[in-house]
């Protein structure tokens, strides 16, 4: 609860500087009272189905049953998969949902060591260490590597995970212009060169963060170009990977793979569980050394308990479907089925006029709202009609910059998406946020 007259004046002045908002007296009514009164799909309870690779969500409240757009089960690894799931049952039996102990006092069963071999040969690293949630693995690992005296270059729409964690580590921190590698240099020149402030042995540490796919941006990371800057002024890089590892390249490895890059030359590779892998927890991937400190010194790992073994099992399932270790060609046909999806989803929506954000091949698919009474006018009417997509707006996005996203998954068929198309086509108009002009079809 804030003074709700403060915030009026500044809500209402924010919407004055937005040309596309004609301003209305209750125009902060318009903005707080839907989403607070009427919850839809993502304030409900939901339910899923099991055997439909959560395809589809349930709203509790109601007796709809959606297509869901909204979904981070990119490989449609999140529900009753014929490899993954007897797995997971079987070591549910053995050693249940938990370990109920941290990692160094017996909670670290073979199956955590064997996903921890696995990741690093997946992503390409010599050592990794999981974490039970992808959040807590950059907000306790990011302080676990500098500290004060540090100094973290921070892309300026990295996730609310790595905010938290650069915060808590003491370090200084100078945000770049996102994904602008020219901007990252500046601020690297001004860093180190020309002892001001300071000269490049004041600091202990530098390191730039990055994500590979950006969450409400849908962008690939210039990584070629930021790695080479990073290279020149001989600093660490930390890549999330949450939304880009097993979803993008040829392989499913990534945007290290997508972009043509070594994955020698990003220093820490982070990455969640909860997205491609339809699990849960996060993982980081560095050289023996650094994987050795964290296991060491990282309170999160010393004084947490070790993931659930069965979530763990998942991902060692999902992962050897992906490589083909299953003896079979899903897994590759799952990420040639993900990037048709996205390619095809992505360019039916520029075809309908809306401004969508983000590269081809990327799974995040945001389209611009802008006004915020019109993201949950906009996800309430495609819930009528049965198919539940994402608003994102502020805090996660600027005030007057929100808009919706799509997540697409390989387990989505073609009549799926042209189901979501129409039916997003349809409320785009009723809500008026088709801005750009559409496309004529030549005769
Ligand atoms: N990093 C990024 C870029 C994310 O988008 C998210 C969550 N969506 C996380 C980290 C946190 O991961 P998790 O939800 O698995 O805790």
């Amino acid at each position: 609860i804030f003074g709700f007259g403060h915030l009026r004046d500044w809500v209402t002045r924010q919407f004055a500087e937005d040309r596309r908002i004609s301003i209305t007296d209750d125009s902060f009514d318009c903005f707080w009272r839907p989403i607070a009164s009427k919850p839809d799909a993502w304030f409900d309870v939901v339910e899923r189905y099991s055997n439909d690779s959560n395809k589809t969500l349930h709203r509790t409240t109601k007796t709809s049953r959606c297509l869901n757009l909204g979904s981070y089960n990119y490989l449609g690894f999140a529900a009753a998969d014929e490899y993954c799931t007897p797995r997971v049952i079987e070591s549910l039996k053995k050693y249940s949902a938990s370990t109920c102990s941290v990692r160094v006092d017996g909670g670290n069963t073979k199956l955590h060591v064997e996903l921890e071999e696995l990741v690093a040969r997946f992503v390409g690293k010599p050592a990794a260490i999981l974490f039970g949630m992808g959040y807590v693995t950059n907000s306790a690992i990011i302080p676990a590597l500098i500290g004060k005296g540090g100094l973290i270059i921070s892309d300026s729409l990295n996730h609310n995970s790595i905010v938290s964690g650069a915060r808590a580590s003491g370090a200084t921190i100078r945000v770049f212009e996102h994904n602008n590698p020219a901007h990252l240099e500046k601020l690297l020149r001004e860093q180190i060169s020309g002892g001001q402030p300071r000269t490049h042995r004041a600091w202990k540490k530098i390191l730039v963060i990055v994500e590979g796919i950006y969450s409400m941006e849908g962008e690939l990371c210039k990584l070629p170009e930021i790695i080479s800057v990073c290279k020149k002024y001989k600093v660490y890089t930390y890549m999330d990977e949450a939304h880009s590892i097993g979803a993008v390249g040829k392989t499913g490895r990534g945007v290290c793979e997508l972009l043509g890059v070594d994955p020698a030359d990003v220093d820490i590779m982070m990455g969640t569980l909860s997205k491609s892998f339809g699990s849960s927890g996060g993982y980081i991937a560095a050289s023996k050394e650094i994987i050795q400190h964290l296991k060491l010194t990282c309170p999160s790992h010393i004084y947490g308990t070790s993931m659930s073994p069965p979530a763990v099992q998942q991902v060692i399932s999902a992962m050897k479907v992906i490589l083909g270790e299953d003896g079979t060609d899903r897994g590759a046909k799952k990420i040639a089925q993900i990037r048709d999806n996205s390619n095809f989803f992505r360019s039916e929506l520029q075809k309908m006029g809306f401004e969508v954000l983000g590269d081809n091949d990327s799974p995040v698919m945001p389209f611009m709202v802008y006004n915020p009474a019109k993201m949950p006018a906009f996800s309430r009417e495609c819930l009528k009609q049965n198919v539940a997509v994402v608003p994102v707006g502020f805090p996660a996005t600027p005030l007057l910059l929100g808009r919706i996203r799509i997540c697409i998954s390989a387990s989505h068929s073609r009549e799926d998406l042209i189901k979501g198309l129409e039916v997003i086509s349809n409320v785009g108009d009723l809500v008026g946020i088709k801005y750009l002009p559409v496309e004529q079809e030549e005769t």
